[in-house]
């Protein structure tokens, strides 16, 4: 059978085992020989243990996990020629030509790259006697599918990003503790949410929880903001409601690019309504827990996707990405996605807002 290997990389996020898994299985019931590659790029540049092979059983009991149980890292070496062609000689050796990669836009990126060296990996590796002649014509092709495992749903492409639903069921968690206490002794809570170039999280949170007030990196407030803000909460205060609760976005900016941070929204409150005022920071909570139901269906159907896409795939099919189009999985050209998805942050970068809410709307 064709050799694959699966492996995540670059931030974890729930639901990445639910893909591995679905990878797994689909790839033995399909006749493959099917491997792990842990610690991401590092265990494929590193070879030996690294890399083994997985059989039916070495995926069960995971699908609920968070994280990832087969190890994800950040890799210098792969972003260097030398560490890919010790990839390559790694997959290779193994027999391995076909890679599901699941990650966010950097670990898609380094991929496609691979991809495109392949050849002239596999060509040095021969002149250098580390392969076979044999080796270099049975392995002509290196196929890429890719998954988007992300909390932040910042990905250009598809509707959800493996790992956002469970980070929102954490959040929304918290939220409704915070809520309760808040109401309690009438105090205004910040809570600081994740996402540095996407504001998705925070969003949806200040929607689902009537938050009073929102601030995320797409949609900086007017320079006036902290006397709306003020305005907003004693509004609310004076219509009745005990309690205030503010979401600020990781990434959140004010007009001229400069973040707005919890602590400045705090002193905004504090020295203008002297509000009994707290700060929430949920920091790593958010990618922990286990994974929604969610999240567990969209890893099992990305990964089995992701596995027949490499099986269909001829020598002339580009890299792909597996993504949910209108609660369908389709198959998305990797570099076009992974194009987009920079373009948008390029153009916060270049506080041309309005652009990148029109870029990201189109995926
Ligand atoms: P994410 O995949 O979550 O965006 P990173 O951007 O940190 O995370 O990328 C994860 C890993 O992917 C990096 O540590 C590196 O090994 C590899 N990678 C990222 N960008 C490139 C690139 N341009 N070329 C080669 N490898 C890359």
């Amino acid at each position: 059978g064709k050799g694959v290997a699966v492996f995540t990389s670059g931030g974890d996020s729930q639901g990445m085992n639910a893909a591995v898994r679905a990878c797994v299985r689909m790839g033995i019931y399909l006749g493959c020989k099917v491997f792990f590659i842990k610690e991401g790029y590092q265990g494929m540049v590193d070879g030996g243990n690294n890399i083994v092979e997985a059989n039916w059983a070495s995926v069960s009991g995971i699908i609920h996990r968070g994280g990832t149980v087969i190890g994800s890292a950040r890799c210098q070496d792969f972003r260097e020629r030398p560490g890919r062609l010790k990839a390559a000689k790694n997959l290779v050796e193994r027999g391995i030509t076909n890679l599901v990669v699941i990650g966010g836009d950097g670990s898609l990126t380094g991929a496609n790259l691979f991809r495109q060296e392949w050849t002239s990996l596999l060509d040095e590796l021969l002149q250098n006697s580390q392969i076979t002649q044999e080796q270099r014509q049975k392995y002509p092709i290196l196929h890429i599918a890719g998954i988007v495992g992300s909390i932040d749903n910042d990905f250009c492409g598809t509707d959800m990003t493996v790992g956002t639903d469970s980070a929102l069921h954490r959040i929304i968690e918290a939220v409704d503790a915070i809520v309760s206490t808040a109401y309690s002794h009438q105090r205004t809570f910040i809570m600081e949410v994740m996402g540095r170039h996407c504001g998705y999280l925070s969003l949806i949170t200040a929607v689902t929880s009537e938050a009073d007030y929102v601030f995320i990196p797409e949609s900086p407030p007017f320079e006036d903001w902290p006397k709306r803000l003020c305005d907003k909460l004693e509004q609310e205060r004076q219509a009745g409601q005990r309690l205030n609760i503010i979401i600020v976005a990781e990434g959140a900016v004010d007009r001229t690019g400069k973040p707005i941070t919890a602590e400045q929204v705090k002193k905004v409150v504090v020295d203008n309504l002297h509000q009994d005022t707290r700060i929430t920071v949920l920091g790593h909570v958010q990618r922990g827990g286990n994974s929604s139901a969610f999240d567990r269906v969209l890893g099992c159907r990305m990964g089995a996707e992701a596995v027949l896409a490499l099986m269909e795939a001829t020598d002339d099919t580009e890299a792909c990405v597996v993504s949910l189009e209108g609660n369908q999985a389709v198959r998305l050209p990797l570099m076009d996605c992974v194009l987009r998805t920079k373009a948008v942050a390029q153009a916060m970068a270049d506080k041309n807002w309005e652009l990148a809410v029109e870029l990201r709307g189109k995926s």
